[in-house]
């Protein structure tokens, strides 16, 4: 039986055993075996090389079109010009001082041709070219020629492709039987190969359907791992017990539902329900709730937080910013009222208090807010990180609250959750504003059970969106401030966004590059021109907690603040969650340098009253580019599960998840979770059913190492990102 954890040296020299290692981190066989091709070469079909990225390391299969040998005008030596060619489109390579290349390089002959596809004189080059010819086919070995498909690896400058095919090759003929990952039973019930097998197809297919088999075995491999990761951390999960939190009918939460100026939403409602029941029993409540943006999630969390409060334990909300933490405390004790004056003059005889846990804090402040969780006085703490430092100590947490998941991780969750003591485990409900396919979902979050609110609440008018050409029609531009200015004649409020505080003037541009305009630009010929006639605030994330507070204040007071601000020009730290009714017109400066999810996110900021709201994305992004199509497709919709699924397939995958899953998804070689949904479940299936026999996996021993090996694989990811 070969061993696939033997290191890459017993095959390889030493020098291209530390290779393999500097330039893709793969140590034994079987890393160097899961390095799988990119691509296919079909013997002798060239590579459209018009589809290429300046930028990007590629090899190409082209054919040389014609060799110069060029003599240096200004210093001693030739060179040599190699054109390359796929029939209509060429690259250009250089060579300096290596006339001999003249034998090889013969026009007509075919090739591997790799390098760094820049732009030299308007011309398209390979910098650092490198080539293997392909062996004339009259002199071919006939094994060598039955492989139709080349294999083309992941390659660096260092490390190319070809070296990395020896590699494997070696591997390979090494290879005989290996313990399988994949359980009998689900390899005879999907019809997979066997691993050795695929591992074979995968580098040297003989035809696209074998090709197509050995992908999908192994994007069983990667599924199964993952959604055994998953399974078996909410196996763990389940088995801690919790303090069941019932509903009290006249308690708090009746008092507050009475108090609520609006009617929840039918989803809402139903949401509810299924909190509460889960809420309700012994074990722990592990729900994700996600939402359109603007769909009512903050009042959902309230209503739980309430009903743990109720049956006399806490809840804690924590918030990513200090603006959105304070956003949340200044909303529930506004919705709760005198609710929210516990042993106060007029307080309710249910009153709890709500107390705000922040770094900005100072320390007379920060001692009495940590005495009143402590004590048990404040049945609410809504803070940010500063919740999970080692003093904050609770009396008895029992529901923790998570807002906009994606920006924590999960050993900061865990720090939260541990909080309720040694012994048991709060109910949890993290929440989350990018909303992505159910399907998606289910993997991504694969140890928390998903709730989506779809529907707005009533009597919203949905936001239009428009793109405005600033540099090709600067008129568009000049009717987007007065546009600003007559919302506000109109009594609403407006957000204009910028990507940057300050400009990088001594950063290096590439060429055709723009800087990105800046906040600390861009304001001073606001405040001065266009918007001279408003009232202007500026916020950005340099600026202290309590400073951001005061700002974010006056804008929230809006007209009737008699500090009011109009017009709040700022950052993406108005990013995720902040809710002021009242603003009805964002302006997004370069929109082209944001994410289409992040542009949705940044637009629910408006819209959220019963005024129409109006985004304008203002780009200089040149037409036709894929930035354009990005933001014409925000423009078109305002559905943000369709969004999110258009984000994910242009984006890397862990970027729109998050933290916490990124690492995980970044080890997804094969397995897409757009487009293999159907495996991700059926794997879910398997490993939901194997951890529940199997909890250590002893029986799976191949299996137990490749779910180690993914575990270990997201935390060096997740210590790299973080
Ligand atoms: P998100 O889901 O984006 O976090 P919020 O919870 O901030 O949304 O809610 C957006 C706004 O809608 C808030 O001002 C909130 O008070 C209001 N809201 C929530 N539920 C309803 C409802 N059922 N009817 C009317 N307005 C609601
Ligand atoms: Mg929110």
């Amino acid at each position: 039986m070969a061993n696939l954890s033997a290191p890459v040296s017993e095959l390889v020299g030493t020098k291209t055993a530390a290779l393999l290692e500097t330039e893709f981190g793969i140590t034994n066989i079987e890393e160097l075996l899961r390095h799988y091709p990119r691509r296919y070469e079909q013997r002798g079909a060239l590579t459209d090389l018009g589809s290429l990225e300046i930028g990007d390391h590629v090899t190409v299969q082209a054919q040389v079109k014609s060799f110069k040998n060029l003599k240096n005008a200004s210093r001693a030596g030739n060179r040599q010009e190699v054109i390359i060619s796929d029939g209509s489109g060429q690259l250009t390579m250089m060579f300096f001082n290596q006339h001999w290349r003249e034998k090889d390089l013969v026009p007509g002959r075919k090739g591997l041709f790799s390098g760094q596809v820049s732009v030299f004189n308007n011309k398209r080059q390979l910098t650092h070219p490198d080539y293997q010819l392909i062996e004339d086919e009259t002199a071919i070995n006939p094994d060598d020629y039955a492989q139709a498909f080349l294999p083309v690896y992941p390659a660096t400058g260092k490390l190319a492709t070809w070296t990395i095919e020896k590699c494997v090759d070696l591997a390979l003929a090494g290879l005989d039987e290996v313990e399988d990952p994949l359980p009998k039973e689900i390899r005879d019930a999907e019809k997979l190969m066997d691993l050795s097998l695929a591992l074979r197809a995968i580098h040297k297919p003989s035809s696209e359907t074998e090709l197509e088999q050995a992908k999908q075995r192994l994007k069983w491999d990667e599924a199964l791992a993952l959604q055994v990761v998953l399974a078996k951390q909410r196996h763990e999960e389940d088995s801690w017990p919790a303090v069941p939190r019932l509903e009290k009918p006249d308690g708090l939460l009746a008092a507050f539902d009475a108090r609520l100026p609006f009617k929840l939403t039918k989803g809402q409602l139903e949401v509810a329900e299924t909190i509460s029941q889960e809420m309700a029993v012994g074990h722990p409540m592990h729900r994700l709730l996600q939402g359109e943006v603007g769909s009512g999630k903050t009042i959902v969390a309230v209503r739980a937080m309430l009903t743990v409060v109720d049956s006399g334990g806490q809840a804690a909300l924590l918030a990513p910013t200090e603006v959105l933490a304070a956003q949340h405390f200044r909303a529930i004790t506004e919705l709760l009222g005198p609710l929210a004056q516990r042993g106060r003059l007029g307080a309710h005889d249910d009153g709890t208090g709500v107390t705000l846990l922040t770094g900005s804090l100072n320390t007379a402040q920060r001692r009495q807010a940590l005495l009143d969780i402590t004590s048990g006085q404040a049945g609410i703490v809504v803070g940010t990180h500063a919740l999970l430092e080692d003093r904050v100590d609770f009396f008895d947490l029992g529901l923790v609250v998570i807002d906009e998941q994606h920006r924590f991780g999960v050993e900061q969750r865990a720090t939260l959750v541990a909080k309720a003591g040694s012994d048991r485990r709060p109910h949890t409900l993290v929440m989350t504003a990018t909303p992505i396919p159910r399907t998606v979902a289910m993997t991504a979050f694969g140890a928390l059970d998903i709730s989506t609110l779809s529907e707005l609440p009533a009597g919203r008018t949905p936001i239009t969106s428009h793109v405005v050409l600033a540099s090709e029609k600067p008129s568009h531009m000049a009717r987007t401030w007065e546009r600003v200015v007559e919302e506000v004649q109109k009594g609403h409020q407006a957000y204009i966004v910028v990507p940057r505080i300050a400009s990088q003037e001594d950063k290096v541009l590439e060429k055709g590059q723009r800087q990105a305009i800046a906040l600390e630009d861009l304001a001073p010929q606001l405040i001065s021109g266009p918007l001279a006639s408003v009232r202007v605030g500026l916020m950005h994330g340099q600026m202290s907690g309590a400073d951001k507070d005061n700002v974010m204040l006056r804008f929230a007071g809006g007209p009737a603040h008699p500090d009011g601000i109009d017009v709040l020009i700022s950052t993406t730290v108005i990013e995720v969650g902040v809710d002021v009714p009242n603003a009805t017109t964002m302006v997004i400066m370069d929109a082209d340098r944001f994410g289409i999810s992040q542009l949705h996110q940044l637009r629910g900021r408006v819209g959220r009253g019963s005024a129409p709201g109006l985004c304008l994305l203002v780009t200089e992004a040149p037409p036709f580019s894929k930035a354009r199509e990005r933001l014409a497709a925000v423009a078109a919709t305002n559905d943000g599960f369709e969004l999110a699924a258009l984000d994910l397939e242009q984006r890397r995958e862990g970027d729109v998840l998050g933290r916490e899953q990124s690492g995980m998804r970044s080890s997804l070689k094969l397995v897409s979770i757009l487009r293999d949904e159907e495996i991700l479940e059926q794997a879910r299936i398997a490993a939901v059913s194997i951890v529940s026999k199997d909890p250590e996996l002893k029986l799976h021993p191949a299996l137990s190492r490749a779910v180690q090996t993914l575990i270990d694989n997201s935390r060096a990811q997740f210590v790299k990102k973080s």
